[in-house]
């Protein structure tokens, strides 16, 4: 491990606290019962360990705890809001607005619904990679079921005025599902003052384990379950609880939580010393730049080197992301990207760079540019 190259592929996911670990550690020896199983002890300190932890991870948004239920991932709850809502409601109402630049898991789910039946606009985005508000509104039909927009995206950081889309959603009688798995720990997300009827988060991108993750649902709001057999989940998706998963979900959140201001001012002072020496050294060209972004995300064009050269030039020394993780096994020009305005080439020599709180003290990857 001395020789692995630094960390800085955050975004992608993250490496797990050791407090994490040390939390869930127990739920994986001696408190491993079922938490449906609660006529012995096992079991009762499963569904105790449980309970807390979605308390816990309620209060973090200021929801309710039944209106949160654990899936193994955001990608399951993405799934699980959007046809889950089509199911119960698209025969009425079948037409879904969402944006170009969301996470595969949103798109490719609208894809899909699309097959079945649904209309579904995709909004553009501006240079910054931020959607036009009026154009969201006068998207909005009478028979639109759901908005859904992500909260931070995950190749810029870039950061959609959620407030404000959640306001004209509600204003017209319509459902607003937000993809906070970049955004959740890293800066504050309420749901109680919003109008924010749907959230998704993931604990492997906030140093805890991979496979687990959950679904804000507001209270009153029919989904139909896509997983059946036995009514786990307030019957909203079925399967024996991952207890330890759990666990570490919440000892994350509240990890993230308790640090979250410190972590925010220190990650945001490195990012932008890097870019600032960067840009005036004419080596860069940030995307996304203008807009609000999480202070720990830079993504941008090489303009002295081919972002392909540098990442294996450099692979022994840093982790980077060339686009986002996702399209790197296809090897195509980012989508979210392209959506902002950059041809193939600009896009292809792209690069992310996302740093965490655990690992080497990264601050002189500077030098590492042409
Ligand atoms: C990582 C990510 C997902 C998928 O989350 P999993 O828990 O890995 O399924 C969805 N949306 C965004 C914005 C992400 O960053």
């Amino acid at each position: 491990m001395t020789d692995s190259p630094i960390y800085l592929d955050y975004a992608s996911t993250t490496p797990l606290d050791p407090r994490v670990f040390e939390a869930m550690t127990p739920y994986f020896l001696e408190d491993f019962g079922n938490a449906a199983s609660t006529t012995h002890t096992y079991g009762e300190r499963a569904a105790k360990a449980v309970k807390e932890s979605r308390q816990l991870i309620a209060d973090a948004i200021n929801a309710l705890p039944e209106e949160m239920h654990f899936t193994s991932g955001a990608t399951e709850a993405i799934n699980l809001a959007l046809k889950g809502a089509f199911f119960t409601h698209g025969h009425q109402k079948p037409h879904i607005i969402t944006s170009q630049t969301e996470h595969k898991a949103v798109l490719d789910t609208c894809a899909y619904l699309e097959e079945i039946g649904a209309e579904v606009t995709y909004l553009p985005v501006d240079t910054d990679g931020l959607i036009d508000l009026a154009q969201l509104e006068s998207s909005i039909r009478k028979d639109t079921l759901l908005v859904s927009i992500m909260i931070a995206n995950n190749e810029t950081g870039v950061l959609q005025e959620i407030k404000e889309i959640g306001r004209i959603c509600h204003s017209k009688g319509v459902l607003f599902f937000t993809d906070a798995t970049q955004a959740f720990g890293k800066v504050p997300i309420e749901v109680l003052n919003t109008s924010i009827d749907m959230l998704c988060f993931s604990a492997h991108k906030i140093y805890g384990p991979k496979g687990i993750g959950g679904l804000y649902v507001k209270k009153g709001i029919q989904l139909t379950p896509q997983i059946h057999g036995g009514g786990h989940e307030f019957g909203l998706r079925s399967g024996t609880l991952n207890v330890p998963g759990i666990v570490g979900l919440a000892k994350a959140t509240q990890l993230c939580l308790e640090d979250m201001e410190e972590t925010y001012w220190r990650l945001k002072n490195i990012r932008d010393e890097f870019e600032s020496e960067l840009e005036i050294a004419g080596k860069i060209k940030v995307n996304g730049k203008n807009a609000p972004r999480l202070p720990h995300f830079s993504n941008f064009q090489l303009l002295n080197e081919e972002a392909e050269s540098f990442i294996l030039r450099n692979r022994n020394k840093i982790a980077v992301a060339q686009g986002s993780a996702c399209n790197s096994a296809l090897i195509q020009p980012s989508h979210v990207l392209k959506a902002m305005g950059l041809n193939d080439r600009e896009a292809e020599n792209s690069i992310r760079v996302c740093w965490g709180i655990i690992g080497k003290n990264p601050i002189t990857i500077s030098k590492l540019f042409k």
